[in-house]
């Protein structure tokens, strides 16, 4: 055994020389939907007392017949599409049957050989990941553990609530080679998800559960390595985390003579490392059987083409607009691109006739902004950027304009907020504040770049609607002419 690596995170860019890592991801979803997979069950709020949405089919009454819930089918294959997945003509539920004391009915709806989707891709980074299948199953409940260590009364309890929860599972093919590329990948998928409306996503919430295949094998080897599955992993910092620690575990096992052992592991937060959980020897055969509940569903075409032809803009192709089209660094557009509200926000705006750039800012810097309406947003960006109001002038137009629904503009001519950038009546301003500051004047003269600063703050505070550009300019302007004897 390798004791744990101290840090086991690779740094950025870090190769692991002679080897090559190979990952395969598993991410399962839930898609937004009001109800359960195949009940009327509404689908339980994160705090919800336990037991509280359970009927009798989520809980496996014999008798019950499930329904397959309609949303979360138009979910999957809104994703399946978004990730140019092919959808067959028709596909099947299946049972995975196993026993624990989660799963009330002994199995699992699943889909086995006929998925809802195969061979799609997603492009992350330069990098195109084969996407093998998105499917539809259901989430199991949960067990809760109580009790205290003085009494040793330990019980457990089942939780329901989740029986029965939609859930997509998203499988790739094994083409991610670092712990950076799986995170990458993972948030990628996210953003897909949150614009076409398919899943909140949230991972924190138990929304989306990354399940990466890690295996190493020696750099220009054919066979894959044996690869090990980690659990349930809920943040794509644990997901970096724990793939980091895994390869080191792997390598270092594989350097040392040993060899990896295939199995499921799961990712210690406490501990930082990965750590066995089951054997693949004694692997468990689910004896997949066509669901005897359900009809296979043949999906229709124009339904298919319809939500297809109703997908929005993915993040990938917007962040690229964002980049060549309105000029905006890579992380600003990453960071837009990923929120489907704003990235239409700065269209809407733009097309509205503000300059993107601008409208890009306030989106980042003024998190309220987003609440406007798109003209609303377009004319506040129009008034600072032609320096009809200053910046701290737009914040308070924005609270406003917020509050009482009135258009920034009518709210700058019943407030007379117009700004002053009118430079003879700055001058005399700026003249008062240097003779006010002859430190600070001397300073700047000097070379001192910096001791511009105080000037500014001291000529707005005398003339607060100045707009803090021109005042900048103006004193500069002023301090750099020949002192008068
Ligand atoms: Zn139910």
């Amino acid at each position: 055994m390798s004791s744990p690596h101290p840090d086991p995170l690779p740094q950025a860019g870090e190769g692991y020389l002679g080897w090559e890592v190979v990952i395969g991801m598993e991410v399962h979803v839930q898609p937004r939907t009001r109800s359960k997979m195949f009940c009327g069950c509404a689908v339980a709020p994160l705090n919800a007392p336990p037991n509280t949405y359970v009927c009798e089919v989520c809980a496996g009454m014999p008798g019950t017949l499930p329904v397959i819930n309609k949303a979360a089918v138009e979910a999957c294959v809104k994703t399946a599409l978004a990730l140019e997945c092919e959808i067959p003509r028709h596909t099947k539920f299946d049972r995975k049957n196993y026993m624990y004391p989660d799963l009330p009915k002994g199995y699992q709806i699943s889909q086995y050989d006929l998925p809802m989707s195969v061979n799609g891709k997603l492009d992350v980074g330069g990098r195109r990941v084969r996407i093998r299948r998105v499917h539809l199953e259901e989430d199991t409940g949960k067990l809760v553990h109580a009790g205290d260590s003085l009494h040793k009364a330990w019980e457990s309890y089942v939780d329901l609530n989740r029986a029965g929860v939609p859930l997509m599972e998203i499988v790739s093919e094994p083409d991610l080679h670092s712990a950076d590329e799986a995170r990458d990948y993972s948030m990628e998928l996210q953003a897909v998800l949150r614009a076409i409306g398919a899943s909140d996503a949230e991972m924190e919430k138990g929304q989306m559960r990354a399940e990466p295949n890690v295996s190493v094998r020696r750099a220009g080897a054919e066979e894959l390595g044996v690869k090990t599955e980690l659990k349930n992993i809920n943040s794509f910092r644990a997901l970096h985390r724990a793939i980091g620690f895994e390869v080191r575990r792997q390598i270092d096992l594989l350097e040392s003579g040993g060899t990896v052992v295939q199995e499921t592991r799961g990712w210690s937060e406490a501990e930082q490392r990965t750590f066995a959980q089951r054997s693949k020897e004694f692997a468990e055969d689910y004896r997949y059987f066509p669901e005897p509940d359900l009809p296979p569903l043949s999906l229709d075409r124009r339904w298919i083409d319809e939500l297809r032809a109703g997908l929005p803009e993915l993040p990938g192709p917007r962040r690229t607009k964002l980049v060549q089209q309105y000029g905006l660094g890579a992380s600003d557009a990453a960071l837009i691109a990923a929120d489907r509200l704003l990235a239409d926000l700065i269209d809407a705006s733009v097309s509205a006739g503000a300059d993107a750039l601008t409208t890009a800012n306030w989106l980042i810097n003024e998190p309220s902004a987003r609440r406007l309406a798109p003209e609303h947003l377009a004319e506040l960006v129009k008034l600072v950027s032609s320096g009809q109001i200053n910046r701290d002038q737009g914040r308070e137009v924005l609270r406003e304009s917020l509050e009482t629904h009135t258009a920034p503009a009518t709210l700058v001519s019943q407030k007379g907020l117009a700004q002053v950038s009118d430079i003879s009546v700055l001058e005399p301003i700026a003249r008062e504040v240097i003779a006010a500051n002859p430190k600070a004047a001397a300073d700047f003269r000097s070379g001192k770049t910096g001791a511009i600063g105080p000037l500014v703050r001291d000529l707005r505070a005398r003339a607060p609607e100045a707009d803090s550009q021109v005042a900048r300019d103006l004193l500069m302007k002023l301090l750099s002419q020949p002192l008068a004897m």
